[in-house]
This record gives structure tokens, sequence and C-alpha cells, in this order.
């Protein structure tokens, strides 16, 4: 497949892999923003060719492991009111809030429905206008011109049984807040490409030129993610903190104009708390004045607080840098993708997923 199969090619990785041997003259850690990333990475077991001073974190580029539980929470209390159509990506349905996820609550009696784009939500509110069709927008800043539109599209056909429940982040002010924190231990960052082709690198360079930490933006394939460490242990070795494009195939300096302006005139920044990161400021979107009739947080109540069960979980601890999945005692044993315990696990994106598929300890 063009443009898939040649960032695959096996001497080519190793040469990369033996160009960051050499470059290495001390140990470094970095960290790749994107579960996505995550899982090629040990898919391919490029975490294995590294040499071993090259420590590779994995972020909170997760979008469904990063939304907090509270706003599963407000999402399973509007599913539960007479007449709704709650609707959000799949692997959101399956990740619990505080207590209970979507599925528990549809298992309950309430209409909650998997959806492939926040379109299809906007054309069910059409073909059933005698139901309140409720979107759970979630996702960074690759999904929010999609939700964006969906709102465009809501208002253009009139629609006044449509709205959004908006958990939409922001990935640049979590580096800043993971690079700000005092235990911090990244030197370096893999930027997410996909993030960078909606919305450019220009975000980027005074992060790193604030924290002293070089920023390639990387793509997914295993050529890319071993060119984006290359560049990053090449900026760390010659001391640079600057701002580095990997991946640019996809992406350019300026982003795709459309689709920012689209998130510009629907939302607007707002503070916005991170499962395991906690509130971060100007980390979130929501609903700009303009379009508060679509603001499903306005049309329904404010869910009452749940009581949080006890929990073995430290997904907190690995969305932050701090563990990885092995730590967790929880790990393959009472957590699996079948039963998982929390978001990183439930997610195709979360590292335990990724850790439960690739690296699992293979019993005796
Ligand atoms: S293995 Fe399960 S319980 Fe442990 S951190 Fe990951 S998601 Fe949470």
């Amino acid at each position: 497949m063009k443009y898939v199969d040649e960032f695959h090619d096996a001497a080519s990785a190793r040469r990369l892999a033996a160009a960051i041997a050499a470059r290495t003259t001390r140990p470094w850690t970095l960290m790749e923003i994107c579960g996505g990333q995550t899982h090629s990475l040990l898919r391919h077991g490029i975490d294995q060719m590294l040499p071993e001073a090259i420590t590779l974190l994995h972020g909170p580029g997760c979008p469904v492991c990063v939304t907090p539980a509270m706003a599963i929470d407000q999402a399973i209390a509007i599913a539960a009111t007479p007449g709704v159509i709650l609707c959000s990506f799949g692997d959101m349905l399956r990740v619990p809030g505080e207590a209970d996820s979507l599925l528990t609550a549809k298992a309950h009696g309430a209409d909650v429905r998997m959806v492939y784009s926040p379109l299809d939500a906007v054309a069910l509110a059409a073909a059933r206008p005698e139901r309140e069709v409720v979107f759970f927008a979630v996702g960074f800043e690759t999904t929010a011109p999609a939700s964006a539109i969906a709102v465009l599209q809501a208002e253009r056909l009139g629609l006044r049984n449509f709205s959004l429940l908006v958990a939409h982040v922001l990935v640049p002010p979590a580096i800043e807040a993971l690079l700000a924190a005092p235990d911090n231990r990244v030197q370096g960052f893999l930027a997410a490409g996909h993030v960078c082709t909606v919305m450019g690198d220009g975000e980027y360079g005074p992060i790193a030129r604030r924290h002293g930490v070089p920023i390639v933006v990387t793509g997914f394939e295993p050529l890319d993610l071993l060119g984006g460490i290359l560049a990053c242990v090449d900026a760390l070795e010659a001391g640079r903190a600057t701002v580095a494009n990997a991946y640019g195939r996809s992406v350019r300096a300026g982003g795709n104009a459309p689709a920012q302006a689209a998130i510009r005139q629907v939302f607007t920044v707002v503070p916005r708390t991170w499962r395991g990161l906690g509130e971060i400021p100007a980390s979130g979107l929501a609903l700009a004045p303009a379009y508060a009739e679509f603001d499903a947080e306005r049309r329904f109540p404010a869910a009452p607080a749940v009581a949080a069960r006890a929990s073995p979980c430290i997904s907190g601890e690995i969305l932050r840098g701090r563990r990885k999945p092995e730590a967790c005692p929880a790990f393959a044993t009472a957590c699996t993708p079948e039963h998982p315990l929390g978001p990183t696990m439930v997610s195709s994106e979360g590292a335990c997923a990724a850790y439960h598929r690739y690296r699992r300890p293979v019993a005796a």
C-alpha cells in the first residue's frame, strides 16, 4: 500500500536503529504523546531495537483514556433521561466513569448507540425529531473539526433536538503541564503527527524554548517513529531545544486551515480536567456562546456526583509517564481487554491494551 509499505522496510529500520545507537552517548528519556504511536512502537518491536540508554515513556495521547470519569458520569446521567439517544465512539462506551460505563447504562435500558462520526448523530437527530440526540464529543484536535462540522450541519438543518456533550482536549497544554511538573523526567517529545496535520507545528516552538526540550513531529509507521526518535536524539545530543518535522508527508507548518477555522468558529478554549493529569488551563474546548443552544450541559441538569469504587488502577500514573502498565498489580490478571478496570486497558489506543497485546508475560 502506497505511503505505508515503504515505511515498514526492515533494512531501513535497522539502519535507522544503528544511527540512533551511534548518535547516543548518554541516557535520554523521550515521550511519545500519542496512543497510536505507543501501539505501533510495541507492535513492531521498535522499543526493543533502541539502545538501552533510550527510555520511552508513553504519554496521555489516547482520547478515551484522558476523558475524566465525571464527564462519563454526566453522559450516563443524560443517557438515562427519558427520550434521549446518547451517541459516541465505540471505545468511549466501554470506559468506566467513577462506577459504571455507558455500556452498563445501555444494559440497564438507556438508549446508547455507537456511531462512527458525529455526522451520524446529526442524521439520527434529523430522522428522529421526537427524540433528543446527544453526541458525546471526545478527542483531541483530530476529532474536534468533525464535531464542529456536526454543529454547523445541525444549525443548517434547523435541528433543535441535537446537542453535544463536549469533552474535547488540546495536546500542547498537556505537554506543557507534563514538562512543568516538578518530577518531570521527559527530555524530548515525539509530537503526534495527526494532531499536527490539523493544527500545524507552530504551537510547539514556544514550549520547546520555555522548557529546553526538543519536540519532533512524528508519524505512526515504523520508519516514521525511528526517524522521529533519531531526530529527537540528535537534537538532545547537540543541545538544541527546537521543533523538527519528521512527518513532512502529512504535516504542513500551518496545518489544515479549514479544519482550524471550523474549530475556531464553533468552540472556545476553556480549562479542562484530564483523567490522570487534573485540571490544565486552556486545555479544552467548549461550545462558543453563539452555539450554546447545542450545548448538552445547558440542556440537561448536571449529573449527581457518583461515589468512586475502590480500584487498583494506576492509569493516572501511566498517563503521566510515571509508571508503565506492567507495574500495575492488576495488569493481565484482574484487568484484561475483556474485563478492563481502567481506561488505558479499554481503549484501542491505551498503553495497557498495547502492553497486553504485545508484551504480556507468557504463562509457564
Ligand atoms: S492494567 Fe488495568 S487496572 Fe492496571 S493501570 Fe492498566 S487499566 Fe488500570
